[in-house]
């Protein structure tokens, strides 16, 4: 799986970062970055969860084939 934020609705509330710091990471300018580019298996639960409580919804997961 690997992950997406959208950077034109993120406005860096960090839920993503709070959820999975391993994967997100909110910068100095208020954006969250991806930090792995495919989700280690045992974290994509994690990803997902984080993914829906995204006030801005701007994470996408995309399943690899
Ligand atoms: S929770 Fe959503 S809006 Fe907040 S920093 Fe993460 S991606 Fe951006």
């Amino acid at each position: 799986m690997k992950v997406q934020i959208d950077h034109t609705l993120c406005e860096g509330h960090a839920k993503c970062m709070d959820r999975v710091p391993e994967i997100f990471e909110v910068r100095d300018d208020d954006r969250s970055y991806v930090l792995l580019e495919t989700i280690p298996t045992h974290l994509e639960e994690d990803v997902r969860r984080a993914a829906a409580v995204c006030p801005r919804a701007a994470i996408s997961c995309v399943d690899d084939d």
